[in-house]
This record gives structure tokens, sequence and C-alpha cells, in this order.
């Protein structure tokens, strides 16, 4: 089977140096394209990437890329790819997703069936199959991947299974929950660190919370959940509890956090409290119920990060409206606090009431929002 291999970890737009910077801090060199970022490594990079990134989205094997004009050159790119090193006699591998874009194949379904037979045709001759039988998909499974871009084809493999967003904390997520994933990009992009105040005034599920209290604990995203790479045959089992072992041992037990998450739907406040347990960070939040418009506080050099209702999804526009305006006067006292904002809403800083220092482009789903950026005022020493 195959010793080093050509990953990218997929990312949202707008996430891309995010992750860059993610797979940078593991320790690796790293290419930022658009969606994705390109990398290299061996199987313990697949587990390391899987287990510890927070911003990514997969983490996939490229086999190879070639141009493809025709479903000929299709069928034989596929077929001269090394498919017998990644896949066992016996394996599942469904052609789980084709995507076609700019290009002269264009008929999904057909590019996927296509696939699918030049890679039967491929490891029936490398296991000494006969043409006319199909080929027993009873074992561990193998998502492949194909994307034709600009008439160029590639092909992967999913090592991660469901999404990376989906740590495994999060059991009940309420209307309109921000993804994981994300919540924890915005984190590292903010400028919190763990010995300041966070507050999330708006924080439903409690992801922000959750997030960041696992980022200060250094308490990997993946531990809680399990991967697809997991159940190939050639992926050795104690290179993954190893892996698992150290990240375990990472963890820091020191620290004592300033986290909290208010909202103001008591049921809410139940659902985040049970997701931080499950995520092992509930002693380091604290939960409650309360408007934000309540909120008050002597702390100064604090974070404020929030996700509030937006038009489109929760509220209708008055009330959105006067909500921001009210946040807006809330907030306006706290000045040596950043606030980090994320709406989809265009004319959030009339409402709030005052122009963001920056703002950034990202896409919650499909849904396009920016996150508005606050920068408290650094705190002067007095000077005799
Ligand atoms: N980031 C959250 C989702 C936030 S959705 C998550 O990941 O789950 C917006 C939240 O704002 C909702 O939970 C809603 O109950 C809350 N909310 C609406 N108006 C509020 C107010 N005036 N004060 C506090 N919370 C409010």
């Amino acid at each position: 089977m195959k010793k080093t291999f050509n990953l990218i970890a997929t990312a949202a737009a707008g996430l891309e140096a995010v992750v860059g910077r993610e797979i940078r801090n593991l320790g690796l060199d790293c290419q930022v394209e658009n969606g994705r970022v390109r990398f290299e490594g061996d199987i313990e990079t697949i587990i390391k990437t899987n287990l510890y990134l927070r911003s990514a989205d997969r983490i996939k094997i490229v086999l190879g890329s070639f141009p493809a004009k025709s479903f000929e050159e299709l069928f034989q790119g596929v077929k001269a790819l090394d498919w017998e090193n990644y896949l066992p006699l016996g394996a599942k591998f469904p052609i789980a997703k084709a995507k076609c874009v700019k290009s002269k194949l264009h008929n999904e379904p057909s590019v996927q069936a296509i696939t699918k037979k030049a890679i039967v045709r491929k490891l029936q001759a490398h296991y000494a199959r006969p043409e006319g039988v199909p080929l027993q998909e009873n074992g561990a499974e193998f998502k492949i991947e194909v994307s034709i871009l600009k008439d160029q084809a590639s092909l992967m493999i999913d090592t991660t299974g469901s999404s990376l967003f989906k740590r495994g904390y999060r059991t009940e997520k309420g209307g309109a929950p921000i993804k994981e994933n994300m919540a924890a990009a915005i984190l590292l992009l903010s400028n919190w660190y763990p010995d300041k105040p966070l507050i999330d005034p708006t924080c439903g599920s409690g992801t922000f919370c959750i997030e960041a209290a696992m980022l200060a604990l250094n308490i990997a995203p993946g531990l809680g959940r399990s991967f697809a790479f997991e159940e190939w045959p050639w992926v050795e089992a104690d290179l993954v509890q190893e892996a698992r072992r150290k990240a375990r041992s990472e963890i820091r037990q020191d620290l004592s956090l300033d986290i909290m998450g208010t909202d103001l739907d008591g049921r809410m406040i139940e659902i985040a409290k049970k997701n931080a347990q499950a995520a092992g960070v509930a002693e380091q939040i604290d939960f409650k119920q309360m408007r934000l418009q309540d909120l008050r506080t002597d702390k100064i050099n604090g974070v404020i990060i929030s996700n509030p209702p937006y038009g489109e999804r929760l509220l209708d526009d008055d009330s959105v409206s006067q909500l921001y305006r009210e946040m807006g006067q809330t907030l306006a006292p706290l000045k040596t606090w950043s606030q980090f904002i994320l709406t989809s809403d265009e004319a959030f800083e009339q409402k709030f009431g005052r122009q963001a220092d920056k703002k950034r482009k990202l896409y919650n789903g499909t849904l396009k929002v920016d996150l508005y950026q606050y920068f408290g005022q650094r705190v002067k020493r007095q000077t005799d």
C-alpha cells in the first residue's frame, strides 16, 4: 500500500488561509488555493490532520489529475491510476461525488459511471478476476470523488467520513447553529487568547463558547469521533490509538477560563450545557439565560463573539433592526472589549451604530455573511 500521499484539506470559501495556518502549525508545508489547501504526508499525516484541524471540512487523498475531454480519455486516465495501492480486494468504492465545471464532459452521472467502470477494470486485472464477473464489494468503504475542472480530471478518496465540523458533541442544535469549524475559524481569526474573558451573548447551542474552551484547553477537535480511514485494513489501528493517546495527553488541565454564553431562550441554554458536557468543557463555561440587552460587565480587555439572528433566518426586519440597535447600545460602553459579529445583514453597521474596523466575507453554508470586527481600545497604564 501507499507510503506517501498527495493530500488536500477542503475549506469553506474565505477560510482557506486559516486552514493553511493550522496545517503549518502542525509542521507541514502547504499551498493555499481556492476552497482547498494542498500538502503531502504519510498515514500519520492523514491521522493527525483529521484529528487536529479545527477549521477544515475534510481531508482527501488526491490519486492523480489528467486531461479528460472525452469519456475515452476519462476511462483511460482513471484506469492508469494506481487504485490497487489503495483498494484491497473486496473494498466498497462508491463514486460518491462527481463534479464537472467548465468542461466538455458535463454529464455527472455518466462521469460517475465511467469512473466506476475504469476502476473495476483496473482491479479485475490486478486481482486476476474475470472481466465478466462483478467485483464483490463487502469490505471497508472508500468514497471516491471525481472532479473535472476546465477539462482536467482529478480523482480523490475521502479519508474523513462525515465532515470535520461534526465533532460529535453537538447532540441538539436549535434553529440556526453555526458550524463548529466556522466557529473555530472565527476564534482563530479573532484576537481572543485564553487569558481574556469571552462572552457570546446570543450563544444558542453554545458553539463559540465550546470551541473556545476546546481551543484553549488544547482538546483535539476530532477526539470525540471516528473517521472513514479507521475502517481501512491498511491503516494500523495502533497508529490511530497512539495518535489519540498523544492528543489526550496534550489536553491542558491547568487552565481556568473566563467564558460565558447567554441566550434569551432557556431551552437553548439547556442544550448548550448538554453540548458542553459532551465536549468535556462544561466546567469551563458559564451558561445562563439572559437578554443581551441586559449584559453589563466591569471586566476589561475581553472579547464578544456573536452570531445574532438575521432576517432570513429567525426574525422579521423590524425586530432585527431593533435588536441590532439595542445590541449597539449595550456593547458601546465596553470600550476595551473587541467585538466580532457575524451576520448576513448588509446594513448591520448602520443599525448597530458603529462602522466596523474590519469586515471579512464568509459563507455560513451557502449564505453569504460578514464578520464585522471592532477592536477594543488598549487600556493605557496610568503614568505619573
Ligand atoms: N451561534 C449559535 C446560534 C445563534 S442563533 C449556535 O451555534 O447555536 C441566534 C440566537 O440568538 C438564538 O439562540 C436566539 O435565541 C438568540 N437571541 C435572539 N434574541 C436575543 C436577545 N435579545 N438576547 C439574547 N439572545 C437572543
